[in-house]
């Protein structure tokens, strides 16, 4: 993982929590069908109704996908994840 962090998975939420990077291993969530096996970089997040969701990209093959974030742990990244989404926009 990206930061080195030990991420244990439960299958739905499998990105890291302190550095918000993802693996490329599910083609849908927790059903681990994807060969890729690449770190998935978190581009995006927002809000989807009361969740919030992040945006992870493949670094080799680009795909894109979103995933619900349902940790308090993971909240301080995701603030600094939109914030620079914000950014972007303007
Ligand atoms: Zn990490
Ligand atoms: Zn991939």
């Amino acid at each position: 993982m990206q930061c080195g962090h030990a991420v244990s998975g439960n299958g739905y939420t499998n990105h890291c929590p302190k550095c918000l990077w993802s693996v490329h291993v599910d083609e849908d969530p927790g059903d681990r069908a994807a060969d890729c096996g690449k770190p998935m970089k978190p581009v995006h997040a927002f809000l989807k109704g009361e969740r919030i969701r992040i945006t992870h990209e493949c670094t080799a093959c680009g795909l894109r996908k979103n995933v619900n974030s349902v940790r308090a742990d993971d909240y301080d990244q995701i603030l600094t994840l939109m914030r620079a989404s914000a950014e972007r926009m303007f």
